[in-house]
């Protein structure tokens, strides 16, 4: 799980918490969702694009490994079956499990 995930949820939870148990609590847990929801790497993301990132290993033309994926990547981190997982090189941030880059670097 990654920093940033950690800390939004931590911040969720201290919110939710927080509120009294009304509409508010809704709210809440709807903005902690979408939090949740928005982590993953986004393509056009600055850092992304330098890296040439995709979320779909297989439409990335650069890509020469058909075995190359971001769950096999040595920046990657996650548990085993995971969807996405941590990337070092993008700063700890979520990636697709079957993404990748030009930073792919095998085990
Ligand atoms: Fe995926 Fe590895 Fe590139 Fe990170 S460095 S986006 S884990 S291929």
């Amino acid at each position: 799980m990654s920093t940033a995930f950690r800390v939004a949820r931590r911040r969720c939870v201290k919110i939710i918490a927080a509120a009294p148990a009304t509409a508010t609590s809704l709210v809440g847990l709807v903005l902690c969702a979408s939090v949740a929801a928005a982590e993953l790497v986004s393509e056009t993301d600055p850092a992304a694009m330098k890296l040439k990132y995709k979320a779909d290993a297989t439409k990335a033309p650069e890509r020469q490994d058909p075995q190359a994926f971001c769950d096999n990547c040595t920046f990657y981190t996650a548990k085993d079956g995971a969807a996405s997982g941590a990337c070092a090189a993008l700063g700890g941030r979520p990636v697709a499990a079957k993404g990748w880059c030009t930073a792919w670097e095998g085990y």
